[in-house]
Parts: structure tokens; sequence; C-alpha cells
């Protein structure tokens, strides 16, 4: 069962300079930074009521993050809505013919498991499902 947006990912070219941005737009710091390695992404993540901001900066030119800002620009890379059950979750969307960039939930930034639907399947919106690490 799909839960809430847990956060919005946008992707910056400098995240220090869109950390200070960000922080003045929505009143408040940033509460955690993290390097996700396998990602090849540094992240910040701002919190408001239930949902948060997650800006994402490339930590090399062959991160995702890098390709897309180079494709598209800086901007919205992705919406992530908190399920349940991320493991059964995939296996319905999998049944309902949906295209996942992975069958395995994979460990994300900000202590979740994650999994993508390609944009293709969802009318050109990079979708992340995550669930809470316990
Ligand atoms: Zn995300």
């Amino acid at each position: 069962m799909f839960l809430k947006i847990e956060h919005l990912g946008i992707a910056v070219r400098n995240l220090e300079s869109a950390n200070k941005l960000f922080a003045a737009l929505l009143g408040t710091e940033h509460y955690k930074q993290e390097a996700v390695e396998r990602e090849k992404v540094t992240t910040s993540f701002f919190q408001m009521g239930g949902s948060k901001i997650e800006l994402l900066e490339a930590s090399d030119p062959e991160s995702p993050i890098a390709k897309f800002i180079e494709k598209r620009g800086e901007g919205i890379h992705h919406i992530a809505f908190e399920v349940e059950d991320i493991r059964a979750t995939i296996k319905r969307l999998k049944e309902e013919g949906f295209h996942l960039l992975s069958d395995e939930p994979k460990p994300g930034a900000d202590n979740k498991l994650i999994a993508f639907l390609h944009p293709k399947s969802t009318n050109g919106v990079l979708v992340e499902i995550c669930q809470e690490r316990h």
C-alpha cells in the first residue's frame, strides 16, 4: 500500500549553494547530508511536516544525476512514495506490468530500502518507492 509522498528528489549542480537556497526558501536547515556511493550522489534532506525535499548532487561525472542535468538541466528528478511493504509492492507493480529498474530493493539514503520504476512506464516520471529500514 502506498502511504504518502515521502520526498521529492531535486537534481542540483552544486549542493552547497542549493542547501543555502533551500534553507532560505523553506526557513529550515537541512537535517542531514549523506553520500550514496553506489549511486554516485551526495544527498541532503530537508524536513517539512511528514514530507521531505532531497537534493541530489553528482559525485562523479558518470553519475545518473550528472547525466540527468546534462540532458534536462537542474530540476525535479524523482518523486518518492513511502510504501508499507516494499517487496510486496514490487511484486504487485510487476504483476500490473510496470517496469522496475531492480527486482530487489536496495539500500538508499536516509535509512531506506528503495526501488525505482522506469519513467517509460509512468508517464515520464521517475518514481521511487521506499520503506523505512528497521
Ligand atoms: Zn529519493
